[in-house]
């Protein structure tokens, strides 16, 4: 065991970079985290998470982060404008903003210690011994591209709505200080627009022109606006070489609200094996095939599912299955948000 421990470098300070960062400073071990953005700064991220456990929570010591969150209940599902159904979570969801999130976390990284570069984008692909890869999804050549916004003066009818488009689902969400993120993800169309003005056109061209009106009375934070093109899913923890954390491992589809919660749960399973290489019990490459062993086991069964349930999120003819398996009650909610722990 060594008495100083090897550094780690990280590739990317979202939250699996972040927590992890901070995890291994609390246990002494030299961390820098590369990230090509400044903080704070927003993300396309419906900011609702499910699946978040106590244990991972205390594990990555992430009580003070939370502490401002509010906690959904409920849901309420729309099909092309009409209410289908309301239904209740089966264990409370968190809800926060991204933007004070991540830079909570960043600036605490740097209280303890931690070499934090900013505007720091990292291209060499090497692996090299204590690189982790936590470096957000891979882009993909998907169709598929997320707008959120922040807005006041949205009345919700609970504490998130789900709305079913022409290819697309948006979420409603109810934030703190009277904020609602408004966050979806749409088949791209050829719609020239910016900002709140492109989601708008989004929202007519899928099918969802009452939407559009009703935001119109919104109070768009503007600055707040950001998109992200060619957005891809996974249906497995990916192979590679070296190891990979967060949506750079596997890419949850978004109506899980699961993505956060996966990225948090993998900093978890790496903070251990990482932590018996900083210490030289164990070898890199011995630390990196049991971190991607455990990561795929530990998610295999959400990815999956979410997998074979997103084309009846996107797909109209499909869609229409899933309204009458909701209004009936017979969609698996609870099955759905069980298999996400
Ligand atoms: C439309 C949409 C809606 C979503 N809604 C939800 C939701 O409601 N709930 C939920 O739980 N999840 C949601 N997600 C998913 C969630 O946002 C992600 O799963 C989560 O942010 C993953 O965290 P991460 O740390 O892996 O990556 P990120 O948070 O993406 O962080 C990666 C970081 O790496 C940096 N980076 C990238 N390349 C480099 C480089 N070469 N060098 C250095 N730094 C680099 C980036 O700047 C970024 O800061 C949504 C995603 C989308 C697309």
């Amino acid at each position: 065991m060594k008495n100083n421990p090897l550094p780690v470098e990280i590739v990317g300070g979202g939250l699996a970079g972040l927590s992890l960062g901070l995890a291994l400073r609390r246990e002494n071990v030299p961390v820098t985290i590369h990230d090509t953005g400044l903080y704070p700064r927003h993300r396309v991220c419906g900011e609702f998470i499910t699946g978040l456990s106590e244990t991972t929570i205390a594990r990555l010591g992430l009580a003070p982060f939370l502490k401002d969150a509010l906690h959904h209940h409920s849901v309420a599902w729309f099909l092309n404008g009409r209410p289908i159904r309301t239904q209740n979570l089966p264990h409370p969801a968190l809800a926060l903003s991204r933007y004070q999130l991540d830079h909570a976390m960043a600036e605490c990284f740097v209280e303890a210690g931690g070499s934090l570069c900013q505007n720091s984008r990292i291209t060499d692909k090497t692996s090299i011994p204590g690189r982790i890869v936590a470096k957000g999804r891979r882009r993909g050549n998907s169709s598929w591209l997320g707008l959120k916004i922040h807005a006041e003066n949205v009345p919700l009818l609970c504490d998130l709505e789900l709305h079913l488009g022409n290819q697309c689902y948006i979420g409603l969400t109810r934030l703190a200080d009277n904020r609602v993120n408004i966050c979806g993800l749409f088949g791209q169309r050829n719609l020239s627009a910016q900002g709140v003005d492109l989601l708008l056109l989004y929202l007519g061209a899928a099918g969802l022109p009452e939407l559009a009106n009703r935001l119109a009375a919104a109070d768009f934070k503007a600055e707040s606006f950001c998109a992200v093109a060619a957005v891809g899913f996974d249906r497995q923890v990916s192979q590679s070489v070296g190891m990979r954390l967060g949506d750079a491992c596997a890419m949850i589809p978004p109506f899980t609200g699961n993505g956060m919660a996966m990225a948090l749960q993998s900093a978890e399973t790496a903070l251990e094996p990482v932590l018996a290489y900083a210490h030289g019990v164990t070898d890199w490459p011995t630390v990196c095939a049991t971190v991607h062993q455990a990561l795929r086991r530990r998610f295999y069964t959400r990815l999956t599912s979410a997998h074979l349930l997103h084309p009846f999120m996107l797909r109209p003819r499909r869609q229409r299955w899933l309204s009458g398996l909701t209004r009936s009650r017979l969609f698996p909610l609870q099955t759905l948000y069980a298999l996400l722990h």
